[in-house]
């Protein structure tokens, strides 16, 4: 069999190469990686002997490694489907959505939605591009512009309704994130609508 490089095969790039080292799943899905010299395509978490990093060509996809002539690796099996992991992102990304009105912790997300807070945290982060923590408080934001824009309700009231009861927390971290107080935010949704 032939390989050959093709201008849409990268090398490894460092923090892929860490990943391959680490073994590290929560990089599964992201991407794969092939071995020049064996022919084989593997999941960065493979527990296979970590090949000369010279030899290793990444791909997005299986597909297109099973393209370029790579075959499937028999021990990680990197063409199944990627659903545990996947799925696991959606759950937790369901499970703030359904609960940003409660207290949240990583500890309580973990509890939920099974699995240890590291491995949740680091995975979660490397699907959506920020912590659960990020997500959860993007979330609140945004519900708390939907109420202010849609209700009367008091800023603080509107902060507890959203998951922050504490309302100077609430006023800080929406200005961190908006520009304006809430009262200010409402003001300027209010004339501009006028
Ligand atoms: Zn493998």
């Amino acid at each position: 069999m032939k390989i050959r490089m093709k201008n849409h095969e990268a090398p490894v790039s460092e923090k892929q190469w860490r990943a391959i080292i680490d073994c590290d799943s929560s990089y599964d899905g992201l991407f794969i990686y092939a071995v020049l010299t064996t022919g084989i395509f593997c999941k960065p978490s493979c527990r296979s002997r970590v090949p000369n990093r010279g030899n290793v060509i990444v791909f997005g996809h299986a597909e297109e490694a099973r393209t370029a002539g790579f075959r499937p690796c028999k021990r990680c099996k990197p063409t199944d489907r990627l659903g545990p992991i996947e799925d696991w992102v959606a759950r937790i990304t369901q499970y703030i959505d359904d609960h940003y009105k409660d207290p949240l912790t990583l500890e309580a997300l973990s509890y939920h939605c099974h699995g240890s807070p590291y491995h949740l945290q680091r995975t979660f982060k490397r699907w959506k591009g920020m912590t659960p923590g990020e997500y959860i408080q993007r979330t609140r934001i945004r519900k708390a512009k939907e109420l202010l824009a849609g209700s009367d309700k008091p800023v603080a009231e509107i902060g507890t309704a959203v998951g922050m009861p504490s309302a100077p927390y609430f006023i800080t971290l929406f200005k961190r994130k908006t520009g304006y107080t809430p009262a200010d935010f409402r003001k300027l949704l209010r004339e501009k609508t006028r």
